[in-house]
């Protein structure tokens, strides 16, 4: 395989780098994103900035996250400080916190996150973000797609699992379409799916301890085909499952989002 070269970029594997280039799916995206003059919006990835232009036209300012040096020197280049803030380094390590550090207090929760993010750090991507939810309007990705039905998959489906589970109880998700491999320079082996996820409010979400909702869930999925008696048992015993009134015998992928936060909360309250 020979290394392929988009606007005098050598695309860096490493980094997840396929850029986007099809002017309908960008729009469209664009589109979905519903930008508005004057928001708080931060993007990941802009890479060679197929999304970060029509951004920065209808937003006037934004920030973007990016770990190539290159494709950083470029931005610069391209764009005035009072048009970007460029943040240089790892998403998976920023602080998208600090974004919102000159916001009114009332402001509520306003930042945007967008992004056809790099996917071979996806899973521990939303996880990172997820940390941030209760400062985020909304966001946008874009994720293989396979991803994207893992993220949005129902009880009882082979695709549900710990990532459908815990970013279901923390925000309200969507798949908005799918794009072809076709879109992109180079183009990925797979498909690809735009998600919207939205957090929940703070006080739908129920779990007393949410670190303890974390440790069970990954328990329950860490053996998909056990049952939940035993992959669950350093944590509930057969008088806890009758008290909850679940099926010890089933296994985790048929328990709902709000079952799994009940084995929790009756964990919590037992002390
Ligand atoms: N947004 C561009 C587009 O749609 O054409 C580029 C998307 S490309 C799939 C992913 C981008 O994320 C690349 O620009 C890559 O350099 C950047 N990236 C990869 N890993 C990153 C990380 N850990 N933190 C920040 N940016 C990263």
């Amino acid at each position: 395989m020979h290394d392929h070269e988009t606007d005098g970029h050598r695309a860096r594997k490493r980094f997840g780098q396929n850029f986007l280039s099809d002017p309908n799916i960008i729009r469209k995206i664009i589109d979905g994103i519903r930008p508005q003059a004057g928001e708080l919006m931060v993007e990941i990835g802009p890479g060679l900035g197929a999304m970060t232009a029509p951004l920065i036209e209808r937003l006037g300012h934004l920030h973007v996250v990016e770990i190539d040096r290159d494709l950083i020197a470029r931005l610069h280049e391209r764009y005035t400080p009072a048009q970007i803030t460029v943040h240089e380094g790892d998403a998976l390590k920023f602080d998208f916190g600090s974004l919102c550090a000159g916001l009114a207090a009332d402001a509520g929760p306003a930042l945007r996150i967008v992004g056809n993010l790099p996917y071979n750090i996806s899973t521990p991507i939303l996880f990172h973000l997820a940390g941030f939810a209760d400062r985020v309007r909304d966001m946008t990705f874009m994720l293989q797609k396979e991803v994207v039905m893992r993220m949005v998959a129902e009880p009882g489906t082979e695709e549900y699992g710990r990532l459908s589970v815990m970013l279901q109880y923390r925000f309200r998700m969507g798949r908005l379409f799918d794009v072809p491999p076709g879109a992109f320079r180079p183009a990925p082996k797979v498909m690809s799916s735009i998600v919207r996820m939205a957090p929940l409010p703070v006080d739908q979400l129920g779990a007393q301890d949410e670190a303890l909702l974390g440790r069970i869930v990954t328990a329950a999925f860490g053996q998909r085909r056990k049952t939940l008696k035993n992959t669950l048992r350093d944590f509930v015993g057969d008088a806890d499952f009758e008290a909850l009134g679940i099926d010890g015998s089933l296994r985790g992928e048929r328990l709902s989002v709000a079952q799994f936060v009940a084995i929790a909360n009756h964990c919590s309250a037992r002390g």
